[in-house]
């Protein structure tokens, strides 16, 4: 999903390089040997190989996967065809039905985002349907659901056409059936890390990364300003803070997305030509400046079998690796955030108008100096949380004073706040190095 970068590249490459020379080595040793048998059992051991895992479509690593393409298409449209189903039986209209021009507008951008992506030979089509929240999904077969509150949320079709390349990215790299398959093998090796939830969103959290490169390159080769996908994160970044309410996010928090999508889209930059598709679009997708696919593997029979096998042990270790990697960062930020919460005093909150409040606080602590500190404030209001959140500028030394000010839309009083319960916590800080 659309919701919630890149020191890993480098982890992944030794993996690649080091079962490429092993396989380089089997592969000679058993040409050399010339023996039959040791030939049909390599060719026995790449069939076990690709039953369990296929050659990733961006990378040519081997990622795990127990369902062929077929398999997942068939599963993937099966849910979406039971969420047509079920807004036909609920009488709400889909695709023109819920705005003829936002429609003829996804379809005309979408088109040419898959159009240049890996998955251009198969028959894809976008579904639009009425919901009041901000979000676009896949489900790993041919459909791309959007919903409408997103058509309308986004400024332009460049940044309609990053979510859409992120989207289409999540099924190229094999996300959704990766992450099943990885928790079955996990779960029949009995390992205790894969059944915690913090490890699972760290799982899903490195799959949002790499759909967002991905997808951001799409958009370079699709003629849409690249930098379109940093753009929605800065947004959300200044709207929302880094909402960091829950303890595991599956998604990284909008001020990270926010900085490595603009990496990435300045990386890819040269790629770009207004509103034109880069005649090297195809050659560019297997070598770029944010990944080389490596396209040798040893042929079955000659060694390829273990190496197969070996590439996609070691490609299943390393992700389990990042994952874990990651879910310790971000206990260690959590952790991090409830120390400082726990030493923040709110001094005083004032009416500074019938839709402002002034609130100020006081850095009670021997801790570090602080940055990047959100002050956030939520609310429950019709049934709905809402979030508000100010940007306190400037560093927070220890015993300092600050003040955090919240300007309300014109549906929320001050005077309100108390009936929808608000509270008022810290989303996030950083310490100053
Ligand atoms: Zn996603």
């Amino acid at each position: 999903m659309f919701f919630i970068t890149n020191n890993y590249k480098g982890f992944r490459g030794i993996g690649v390089i080091f079962s490429l020379r092993l396989s380089v080595l089997v592969g000679f040793f058993l040409v050399l040997s010339g023996c039959q048998t040791l030939q049909k059992v390599d060719r026995g051991l790449y069939q076990v190989a690709e039953s369990v895992s296929e050659r990733d479509r961006v990378t040519g690593r081997r990622s795990l996967s127990m369902a062929d393409r077929r398999a997942q298409i068939q599963q993937g449209n099966a849910y979406v065809e039971k969420i047509i189903a079920q807004e036909k039986q609920k009488n709400r209209p889909i695709n023109a039905g819920v705005n003829r021009a936002q429609y003829q507008r996804l379809v005309r951008v979408f088109d040419r985002i898959h159009r240049i992506s890996h998955l251009k030979k198969e028959r894809w089509q976008p579904l639009l349907i009425k919901r009041d929240s901000f979000n676009a999904f896949t489900t790993g077969g041919t459909y791309i659901v959007v919903h409408s509150k997103l058509m309308f949320d986004l400024k332009d079709d460049a940044e309609l056409a990053a979510v859409i390349g992120h989207e289409i990215a999540h099924t190229v790299a094999n996300h959704v059936y990766e992450r099943q398959s990885h928790a079955q093998i996990s779960a029949l090796a009995g390992s205790n890390s894969a059944r915690r939830s913090g490890y699972q969103a760290a799982f899903t959290h490195e799959s949002e990364r790499e759909a967002d490169r991905i997808g951001i390159l799409y958009t370079a080769l699709a003629g849409y300003d690249p930098l379109a996908a940093s753009r929605i994160w800065q947004r959300k970044y200044a709207s929302e803070g880094n909402a960091r309410a829950l303890f595991h996010h599956d998604h990284p928090v909008n001020a990270e997305r926010y900085k490595e999508a603009q990496a990435a889209g300045k990386a890819v930059l040269p790629y770009y030509r207004k509103g034109q598709i880069n005649p090297r679009s195809a050659e560019l997708l297997d070598n770029n400046v944010l990944w080389r696919k490596n396209n040798n593997e040893v042929a079955a029979g000659e060694g390829g079998g273990v190496a197969a096998l070996l590439s996609t042990a070691l490609g299943a270790y390393v992700q389990h690796q990042e994952a874990k990697g990651e879910e310790l960062r971000q206990r260690q930020q959590a952790s991090f955030v409830k120390s400082v919460e726990s030493v923040l005093k709110v001094e005083s909150t004032r009416k500074a108008g019938t839709h402002r409040l002034e609130t100020r606080w006081r850095y009670a602590a021997n801790g570090p100096v602080l940055k990047d500190v959100v002050i956030g404030l939520y609310l429950k209001r019709n049934g709905k949380i809402e979030r508000y959140v100010d940007h306190v500028k400037g560093y927070i030394k220890p015993g300092q004073v600050f003040a955090a000010r919240f300007e309300f839309p014109s549906h929320l009083k001050v005077d309100d706040l108390k009936k929808y319960g608000a509270r008022l916590y810290l989303d996030d800080a950083q310490a100053a190095r």
